[in-house]
């Protein structure tokens, strides 16, 4: 296992977050080695003790993991794929963001090629990175995650989700679910506050509160979920239905965007329809599993 500080790495792609993991690398202590199209953008980290390699194929066989962060997978496949790169006996570990698709083939396609290939997800700004902030999501095969987990240590916290390359991908597309539809609830309800006066910093305590205190109902609806039985042990979906009328009618009457709140009822609605009338809220993720058919 490599568990020192001194275990060579190297990084491939130094935009905004390739500099920052480089950079994570080298505060820790690691020999790093970095490769970017733009070689002036490795300027900062050479000053800081990185190596330039003189191409992406010295890269990938400078460090005993390389790491590589760039646009999109279409970059990936253009660098990696390019006729002089071998990538036999490389351990990739790819923090590029994309789809459980794309990271699944890249996985494939690395393998066939004779890579171990572990395939990641930066949920971080550039500026987190190497704090406990930094969350980094990494999927692919078990032991290979471990042999190189003290040396991914050093670009944040660093979380293994499973053999399935694609998961570190949809967790990070589930995180964003998440962290949009909290956004815009807090959002629908400032507009209709400030109809009344009240400032958005008013209302933001009271519904972090509201935030959290729903979060707390996740690992029971979740136990629901898994079960596939909903029995309304706090409310009936039809009795929430009529306070999500409720919610559309006061956004309508004080002229704030009701939107959101109609596609919540929608989908109640729809669930209602289907016989759940009498269920509890986690029912809805029967019309969350299938595609919407108009
Ligand atoms: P960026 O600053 O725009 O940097 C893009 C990098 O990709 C540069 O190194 C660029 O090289 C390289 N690149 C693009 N196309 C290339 C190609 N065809 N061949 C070779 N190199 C190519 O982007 P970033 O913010 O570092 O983001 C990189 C990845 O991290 C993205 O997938 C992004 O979604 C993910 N991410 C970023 C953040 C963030 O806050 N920045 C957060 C989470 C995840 P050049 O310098 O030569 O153009």
């Amino acid at each position: 296992m490599n568990n020192t500080t001194d275990t060579p790495v190297a990084v491939i792609g130094l935009g905004l977050m390739g500099q920052a993991l480089a950079g994570a690398f080298l505060k820790a202590g690691h020999p790093t080695t970095v490769w970017n199209r733009t070689a002036s953008k490795a300027d900062q980290l050479i000053a800081r003790g990185a190596q330039l390699a003189p191409t992406v194929g010295d890269a990938l066989t400078a460090g005993s993991l390389t790491v590589i962060c760039v646009t999109d997978y279409q970059a990936v496949h253009e660098l990696l794929g390019a006729r002089e790169v071998t990538l036999h006996g490389v351990t990739l570990v790819n923090l590029t963001s994309g789809d459980s698709a794309q990271a699944r083939e890249t996985a494939r396609w690395a393998e066939q090629r004779g890579a171990r290939y572990l395939d990641g997800a930066v949920m971080a700004i550039p500026s987190g990175i190497g704090t406990a902030d930094a969350v980094i999501l990494h999927s692919g095969p078990q032991a290979d995650f471990e042999e190189h987990e003290p040396t991914l240590d050093a670009l944040g916290t660093v979380t293994y989700l499973g053999a399935d390359h694609g998961l570190a991908s949809l967790y990070d597309v589930a995180g964003l679910t998440m962290m949009w539809s909290v956004l815009n609830a807090w959002l629908q309800g400032t507009a209709l506050l400030r109809t009344a006066g009240v400032d958005a910093a008013a209302y933001a305590p009271f519904a972090r509160q509201i935030a959290a205190g729903v979060a707390g109902w996740l690992p029971g609806y979740a136990e629901q979920i898994d079960r596939g039985s909903f029995p309304a042990e706090v409310s009936a979906l039809e009795t929430d239905v009529r306070a999500m009328a409720h919610l559309i009618e006061e956004s309508e009457a004080l002229g704030v965007n009701a939107e959101l709140p109609r596609l919540i009822k929608a989908m109640a609605d729809r669930a209602i329809a289907a016989g759940h009338g009498g269920e509890q809220y986690p029912v809805l993720i029967e019309e969350f599993t299938k595609p919407r058919v108009d």
